[in-house]
């Protein structure tokens, strides 16, 4: 059976973090300290994004538009998707982030099949303001909208191998019920997988995740 790779978004498939760069650009720079409350670990990361959110002073074309424009996908993703659309593995996307910039951004590998499964979180416009909604509460937990953890264990099946990828303070949950995880150089995550001794390869290219599976 081949092997699923379960992947964050932002920071992880592309080289930023594109919805940072989205509050960096359409919001207030107060934006910021809604966001370290949630790193403090003071209010859970849906909240933050609710209050992150409103705060953004844009509409879905010129956040698209944005997306565009610093939404670079990572070295060797084009090699990662091109794998599963070839159905040669399988890529579901674990996203603490909204599916409105990821869906514009992945577009051509989501119309290839590459990605059929994509869990994030969803941007609407109410009034003529942004509004954070979270459309999955069956893979919550107690800290995220879209627990990588629970991502990764619902694609457990017997003799497949499950591995995750991520950068950042939303995927610690997935570190220690993958069977083999990645983190991308110098970011939280990997410092996470150090403080908790989870054993964990670090990487830059995404050729570094299909070159280990292969040779597994
Ligand atoms: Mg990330």
């Amino acid at each position: 059976m081949p092997p699923v790779v379960v992947i964050d978004f932002d920071g992880t498939l592309t080289e930023i973090d594109v919805g940072d760069a989205i509050c960096d650009r359409f919001a207030p720079p107060s934006w910021r300290g809604i966001d370290e409350r949630w790193l403090r670990h003071e209010i859970p990361l849906p909240d933050a994004q609710r209050q992150m959110w409103a705060l953004v002073g844009a509409g879905p074309d010129e956040i698209r538009a944005f997306a565009d424009s610093v939404g670079r996908l990572r070295a060797g993703a084009a090699e990662l998707l091109e794998e599963a659309a070839q159905g040669r593995l399988e890529v579901v996307l674990a996203s603490g982030g909204f599916d409105l910039y990821i869906d514009r951004i992945l577009g051509p590998w989501i119309a290839r099949g590459a990605l059929p499964l994509r869990f994030a979180n969803r941007l609407v416009w109410k009034h003529g303001r942004t509004v954070a909604t979270f459309p999955h509460p069956d893979l919550s937990c107690a800290t995220c909208a879209v627990c990588k953890g629970e991502v990764v264990r619902r694609q457990r099946r017997p003799g497949r191998q499950v591995v995750f990828v991520g950068d950042g303070a939303s995927d610690s949950c997935a570190a220690p019920v993958a069977d083999r995880v990645f983190t991308v150089k110098g970011g939280l995550f990997e410092q996470t997988c150090r403080e908790r001794a989870i054993p964990h390869t670090a990487i830059v290219d995404l050729r570094e995740v299909l070159a280990i599976l292969d040779g597994s």
